[in-house]
């Protein structure tokens, strides 16, 4: 049973109970806070030689890759993730974010002002102190490091909370940082409920800064709680609503194309905050595009997520389900038409499996076409002009990410520029990798990127010091 002092942790696969956690309660975040503040101004990780930092880290990483498959197994018995996702994405992904800041932290330099010749302004950027990340459940370990590694490779201290459905690899995260010599109080991992340890953080008068990822609704409360409070700096990574155009010489790609969709659509059951689930194509290829991603989408291996085979697994859990099935049948009542091939027998029973859906004439307006359903559905529209393709990809309130497929360097630069998206991807579907920054507009994102040198602006200040030279 769970109580708000306690987490249950459910296999989404099975329904089955994986293990019972104590939740941490507001005084709990109090109290982890004033132990980072502790060790933050005793200087025992901030005014620790930087090198000094990056080796720690770099043995953080070198822990991780000797844990690896402990980490996908969590990932995936906590999400109901695919396993072979977690193996071959999450896990190597996240050893490569920490890798990757431990070996930047002592290459961020600062900045020297043009200033007048009676003065040097010099400006350098400065740990903000303490720090906070909340996550979301569907990259449980890869989005911890997103933010473990900048946040410990700039200096800071930082307060994890993870979501309540996957605290697992956080925890063991933690362990393991541990293990490699970090410091007491510089990592401290808060498993708890959003509405109880989550906005404790939010509120936290000695949190500066607070890096989230989850949903546009959770992100827009922090940020008020963050007004409420100290003020703290906030940067929010969203929701998605992610087009994938694609342009009348799209075909050219072949398979390829077709793969990439299919990823982009389907990747963590569509789970995801980049997911492509809007696919605007060209109406000259429309009919040859859809006949051959529906086919794709039918052949994905739907099963148990520890089966190295399977491509799909199911949804969080049931009220995912209720939010997916609900908005496909309104749709399906307004006289959209629903490709999908449905589920094989034999899945566990109480699993939240949903099948890969394509979903074709969605009435205008519908909740298929503007809200993030985070399922594995996707809708096809069709266009005749560029500009209308820029159009109806703007057609969002979000601005994550899209992909553009075409051969013609011309446009894709003018879908690239016109898209209103913190990432685009032209001929493929990709974040892009860890030195190309991830940070989404309009309702997707808020404040600061991850990923890239320009993730430690999210976790330093600036200070300009000012010399007067004689
Ligand atoms: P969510 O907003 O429900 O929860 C995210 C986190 O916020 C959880 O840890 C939760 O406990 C916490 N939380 C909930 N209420 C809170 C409150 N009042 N104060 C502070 N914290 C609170 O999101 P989710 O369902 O876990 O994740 C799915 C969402 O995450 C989707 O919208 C997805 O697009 C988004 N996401 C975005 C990115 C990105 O980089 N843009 C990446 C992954 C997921």
């Amino acid at each position: 049973m769970t109580t708000n002092e306690t987490l249950l942790v459910v296999n989404p696969a099975t329904g089955d109970p994986i293990t019972t956690l104590p939740a941490a309660s507001a005084d709990d975040v109090a109290k982890a806070a004033e132990q980072a503040r502790r060790a933050h101004d005793a200087g025992v990780w901030s005014r620790r030689p930087v090198r000094e930092r990056a080796a720690v880290l770099l043995r953080l990483a070198d822990l991780m890759e000797r844990d690896a498959e402990i980490l996908a197994r969590l990932d995936s018995e906590d999400a109901g993730k695919p396993i072979t996702e977690c193996r071959t994405g999450d896990v190597p992904g996240a050893i490569e974010t920490i890798r990757w800041f431990a070996e930047a932290a002592d290459k961020a330099f600062g900045r020297i002002a043009p200033s007048a010749p009676d003065g040097l302004g010099l400006m350098s950027r400065e740990p903000v102190g303490v720090g906070a990340a909340i996550l979301p459940w569907n990259y449980p370990l890869a989005m911890t490091a997103w933010k473990v590694g900048p946040a410990l490779a700039a200096g800071n201290c930082l307060l994890v909370k993870p979501a309540e459905a996957t605290p697992r690899s956080a925890l063991h995260l933690a362990a393991l940082a541990a293990e490699a010599g970090l410091p007491d109080g510089v990592l401290t991992v808060l498993p708890g409920y959003g509405s109880e340890a989550g906005a404790a953080l939010a509120r936290d008068p000695l949190v500066g800064v607070l890096s989230f990822t989850g949903s546009t609704a959770t992100g827009r409360r922090i940020l008020k709680d963050a007004a409420d409070s100290n003020f703290k700096r906030v940067s929010l990574e969203m929701g998605g609503k992610s087009p994938q155009v694609l342009m009348p010489d799209a075909l050219a790609y072949g398979d390829e194309l077709i793969d990439n969709m299919i990823e982009a659509a389907f990747l963590t059951m569509g789970q995801n905050c980049t997911a492509g689930s809007r696919v605007l194509v060209h109406r000259s290829i429309a009919e040859e595009v859809l006949e051959r991603f529906t086919a794709a989408a039918r052949e994905l291996v739907i099963g148990r997520p520890a089966d190295p085979r399977t491509q799909i697994g199911p949804l969080i859990n049931h009220a995912a389900f209720d939010r997916v099935a609900g908005a496909v049948e309104a749709a399906r009542d307004g006289g959209a038409q629903i490709h999908t091939g449905g589920l094989p027998h034999g899945l566990p029973p109480r699993g939240a499996y949903y099948p890969p859906t394509v979903i074709t004439r969605a009435p205008a307006g519908s909740d298929v076409l503007t809200r993030e359903l985070f399922g594995p559905v996707v809708t096809v529209q069709t266009f005749t002009t560029e500009d209308q393709a820029v159009r109806m990809a703007n057609a969002t309130e979000y601005g994550l990410a899209a992909s553009v497929w075409t051969r013609d360097l011309d446009s894709a630069f003018r879908l690239a520029r016109g898209i209103e998206a913190g990432v685009i991807s032209v001929n493929a579907y990709s974040e892009g990798d860890i030195t190309t920054p991830f940070g989404g507009w309009k309702q997707s994102g808020f404040g600061g990127v991850e990923k890239s040198t320009n993730a430690f602006e999210q976790w330093t200040r600036e200070k300009a010091v000012w010399i007067r030279t004689r």
